[in-house]
């Protein structure tokens, strides 16, 4: 049973990562566990870079954006002395337990410093929907509704302009976002990593055909993973002569006030992670599965291979004519 853990957030940042931090620390210490704070990920368990909790620690950062623990990718981390150099601080400063708030990184991470004596629980914050063992990441959310509240202005000016634009979404080996953003927004074409595709036939044919029954703007989604919008947006129009724009929306999707679902997703996986550390349970990580809470061994959730869902991205090819 722990009894001095520390929250800490790694990686890439997402919104609600604030809300999993608050979760964490007012669920310890409703529990009477003491709860440290640390910053910039791994690097503020090597450098001792940690600040003791209190009640008001976390006070109206539910709204706020990004994390205010900060967050880092830690090469020194990454290496078995950094790794076993953290678990001597955590040991210094009594610390029994460690929630890791990240992606599949910071989690190999959390099961490197538990094989070094100070049991971990990851908690999945990464907006690109990327971890395989969860079917859903704090950040997914509010990162798809910033993403479609932008898409919907690019509407309006390819519309005034009778034009395509080609818009690029976030998700290097997950076409989550742009798989539901371009549900949302009623783009012509979506492009996922997941699913190979054939430019003629999967976004210029569906075009000329769209153009045929009247339509006269479009939008493609094409998530990051693609490799690059710039030769897509100047083959479209070479062989329609339709104006085409591109778009890269990048780290705007990244920011922003979390949704509700994020901000109450991750309040129920931070204070799952605490009562997994008071159980004295380790190596485990939270996930959502099936609309309900439950935790997986580490190294079992990094083995899982994440399944696309190709039947809604059918449905959304089939309804885009
Ligand atoms: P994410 O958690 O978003 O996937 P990264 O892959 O960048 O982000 O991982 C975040 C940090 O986790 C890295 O900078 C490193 O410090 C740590 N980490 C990643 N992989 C390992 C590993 N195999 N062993 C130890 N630490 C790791």
């Amino acid at each position: 049973m722990a009894k001095t853990i520390a929250v800490l957030t790694s990686g890439g940042d997402a919104p609600g990562m604030n809300a999993a931090v608050r979760a964490v620390a007012r669920a310890a210490l409703s529990k009477g566990i003491k709860v440290y704070g640390v910053r910039r990920g791994y690097n503020g368990l090597l450098n001792g870079d940690v600040f003791e909790m209190n009640l008001r620690s976390v006070s109206d950062i539910l709204s706020k954006g990004g994390t205010v623990l900060y967050t880092a990718r830690s090469p020194e981390f990454n290496t078995k002395e950094g790794v076993k150099k953290a678990a001597d601080n955590c040991r210094k400063l009594g610390i029994d337990g460690v929630v890791v708030i990240g992606g599949d990184g910071s989690f190999r991470g959390a099961r490197d410093l538990t094989g070094e004596g100070i049991p971990c629980i990851g908690v999945p914050g990464t907006i690109d929907n990327d971890i395989s063992s969860s079917d859903y990441t704090i950040g997914f959310d509010t990162a798809m509704n910033t993403a479609m509240e932008m898409i919907d202005k690019i509407r309006d000016t390819a519309q005034s302009h009778d034009r395509c634009s080609v818009v690029e979404v976030m998700g290097r080996r997950c076409g989550d976002i742009a798989l539901e953003v371009g549900i949302a927004i009623g783009a012509s074409a979506i492009l996922v990593p997941e699913v190979p595709y054939d430019l003629k036939k999967d976004v210029i044919d569906v075009l000329l055909k769209n153009r045929e029954t009247g339509k006269k703007h479009f939008i493609i989604v094409v998530a990051e993973g693609i490799g690059g919008i710039d030769g897509i947006v100047k083959e479209i129009e070479a062989q329609t002569g339709i104006e085409t724009r591109g778009t890269v929306l990048g780290h705007v999707q990244r920011g922003g006030s979390p949704t509700l679902r994020d901000r109450v997703v991750a309040s129920r996986m931070g204070y799952r992670a605490v009562e997994l550390l008071e159980e004295g349970q380790s190596n485990r990580v939270v996930v959502m599965k099936d609309n309900h809470i439950v935790d997986y061994d580490i190294s079992e959730a990094l083995a899982m291979k994440k399944q696309f869902n190709i039947k809604l991205f059918n449905i959304a090819h089939e309804i885009s004519i």
